[in-house]
């Protein structure tokens, strides 16, 4: 039997992960430690969006970041420098996933979850075009609205305006901390994600995030200005719990630079012949593929406690194709 008799699903995707697509073990009950583990070793102990943004946040605060010092007023020099590294590694991921996945071709289909290119001479999009209206509202929007909140939170930590921690005073928090904010990230999503699929916000809204059926690198981040308000309020969490400089940079390329990675369109990355990194996740393409399922990450599964969880069998689509139904009408 082939993998499509097993799951007529399988026939409507390119590459389909077998099985159910997999959510975090730790909240299983009964307890599942080893599963535990291995799902945050296959996190942290590979190249994936988490390790990447987290290598990113320490080059970037070691090589480029201005000190604290410096942010005690607004000025044009910091403030500039902050959008910049906002900016490049998002041009240098993205511009180069798509270069290699895309242009390049650089894998060819492999572990491709859709079958199809990315759409071009296309009136849905801005400039007709999915890959510079992706660009635009990256670049434009996402990259305007979190530079600001950035600057803001910079400006509060660097007055003393809100709780900030050092290494040497709290390297436990430190890490503790730092490694909570995926999670953190992941619940705020999960609500702010919720509150736009109501049909009236999706509609002027949500809608631009979701032009993209078929996703691309630069689909990651590509929102509309008042999402962008919204989804970029994780940010403030920072203004309440005691961080450290370094702690908003990592949550800033969690944010910013792992969508890019989740919404590749490719679950692996090759490198030769093996295969080098963790890239998209089949989890958020159901999410994009049928709206209104998998409106969180896998990372806390609100999906399943609250009945929207597409496991990407077919029983799933036909399930979130009545629900979707009966949401617009
Ligand atoms: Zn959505
Ligand atoms: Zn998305």
């Amino acid at each position: 039997m082939t993998d499509s008799d097993q799951n007529p699903e399988a026939a409507r995707w390119h590459y389909h992960p077998q099985g159910p697509v997999a959510l975090n073990p730790l909240f299983n009950w009964p307890p599942r430690p080893s599963a535990v583990l291995r799902w945050y070793g296959g996190a942290w102990l590979q190249i994936t969006s988490l390790t990447l943004c987290m290598g990113l946040a320490a080059t970037v605060y070691v090589l480029f970041f201005p000190g604290l010092e410096t942010m005690k007023t607004f000025q044009p020099g910091w403030m500039f420098r902050i959008w910049l590294l906002n900016m490049m590694p998002q041009i240098l991921v993205a511009g180069g996933l798509h270069w290699w996945l895309y242009m390049r071709k650089g894998q060819g289909m492999y572990k491709k979850f859709d079958r199809r290119n990315l759409t071009r001479d296309n009136g849905t999009f801005t400039f007709r075009n999915q890959v510079w209206d992706n660009i635009w509202w990256t670049l434009g929007s996402a990259m305007t609205v979190a530079t600001i909140y950035q600057w803001g939170i910079y400006w509060a930590m660097a007055n003393g305006y809100v709780p900030t921690v050092t290494w040497s005073a709290a390297p436990v928090w430190f890490v503790i901390w730092m490694s909570l904010i995926p999670m953190w990230s992941g619940l705020h999503f999960y609500w702010v994600h919720r509150l736009e699929h109501h049909p009236k916000l999706y509609k002027h809204v949500h809608a631009v995030h979701h032009r993209n059926v078929n996703i691309g690198p630069w689909s990651g981040i590509s929102n509309h200005w008042f999402e962008n308000l919204l989804y970029f309020t994780t940010y403030f969490i920072h203004l309440i719990v005691p961080s450290h400089p370094i702690h908003l940079l990592f949550h800033a390329y969690f944010q910013q630079v792992s969508p890019v990675l989740s919404h590749s369109g490719f679950e692996k990355l090759k490198a030769g012949e093996t295969e080098a990194a963790r890239a998209g996740d089949f989890f958020h393409q159901l999410h994009h593929r049928y709206f209104e399922c998998n409106y969180g990450t896998s990372e806390i599964p609100f999906d399943k406690w609250f009945g929207t969880y597409h496991d990407g069998s077919a029983e799933a689509t036909t399930r979130t194709r009545a629900y979707k139904k009966q949401m617009y009408t």
